[in-house]
């Protein structure tokens, strides 16, 4: 068998959070769950943060089946308006530029909390600042952590609602954080030994137009890969993103973004990528996964 036919048997999924942002598994859990799954190879990309991953390999250390943990990260960015998520794969996560880089996000994290608190104040609810904030516990804090206390303490009805309401762009409630540029999110990936992924390219709620300025950016700051398979992508769209793939010579990568179980989204479901394009793994060293 040839090392290509192998690698298409590997369940291969690259994109999935933890409770160390907001995923709602620890770490343990999720590596459980990958293995329940069936899934070989899995990424671990938190928001702004490796803190999963220590915890996660030495869980699987116990396991006896094998599974291959990437080291990851979901790098936040801003890019003319728009919030872009750059997906950092098989970085070191001791790597002291990318921890400096990650600890200036969680200052921005924490500035937006702040900021989300004190407009959610002038809507009625007070308080929710720190509870979301202890709720993120030693993680990132993020709007899926003020949407949980809004829903459990505060009687709005779901997180759903939270979004549409407050939380989402240009709602009540939004704040617009200053995130950094892709190509500083693209270049401390890179100096962490890892690939830069432009992430669900589908869901940033913009035209093809700037979807195609978007990519062609992301290829001038050096970027790797695009996510070419990722949930809720239309057939429309996927043709787009796997033609801007070829066309701007990225790497494709797969994730299923698992945040929790759910009828939409399961680790390992739904990753396979297009046969005419490479994949981000075809130079990988699989050995470890058995
Ligand atoms: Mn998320
Ligand atoms: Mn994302
Ligand atoms: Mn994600």
């Amino acid at each position: 068998m040839s090392t290509e036919n192998f690698q298409k048997q590997l369940k291969i999924d690259l994109h999935s959070h933890t409770q160390l942002s907001d995923g709602q598994l620890s770490p343990e859990e999720l590596i459980a769950r990958a293995h329940t799954m069936q899934v070989d190879v899995l990424a671990i990309t938190d928001h702004d943060t490796v803190a999963a991953l220590e915890s996660a390999h030495a869980f699987q250390s116990k396991q006896n089946r094998p599974l291959t943990i990437v080291n990851g990260v979901e790098i936040s960015c801003s890019w003319h308006g728009f919030d872009i998520h750059i997906v950092g794969l098989n970085i070191d996560p001791a790597h002291s530029n990318l921890n400096k880089f990650l600890a200036n996000q969680a200052d921005i994290r924490h500035d937006r909390a702040i900021k989300m608190g004190e407009k959610l104040v002038k809507c009625g609810f007070d308080g929710v600042t720190e509870k979301a904030l202890a709720l993120a516990g030693k993680g990132q804090v993020t709007r899926a952590h003020f949407a949980r206390v809004l829903v459990a303490d505060y009687h709005v009805a779901s997180m759903d609602k939270v979004f549409k309401k407050y939380l989402g762009k240009g709602k009540r409630a939004f704040y617009k954080a200053r995130w950094p540029e892709i190509k500083n999110a693209v270049a401390v990936i890179q100096q962490a030994g890892g690939q830069a992924v432009l992430a669900h390219p589908a869901h940033y709620d913009m035209t093809t137009k700037w979807l195609r300025r978007l990519v062609n950016d992301f290829r001038e700051a050096n970027g790797d890969a695009i996510e070419t398979v990722f949930p809720g992508i239309a057939a429309d769209k996927r043709q787009i993103i796997n033609e801007l793939a070829k066309e701007h010579n990225l790497l494709a990568s797969a994730g299923s973004d698992f945040h929790f179980p759910s009828r939409w989204t399961e680790l390992g479901r739904n990753v396979q990528i297009d046969d005419a394009l490479t994949p981000v793994w075809h130079n990988w060293n699989f050995a470890h996964s058995g």
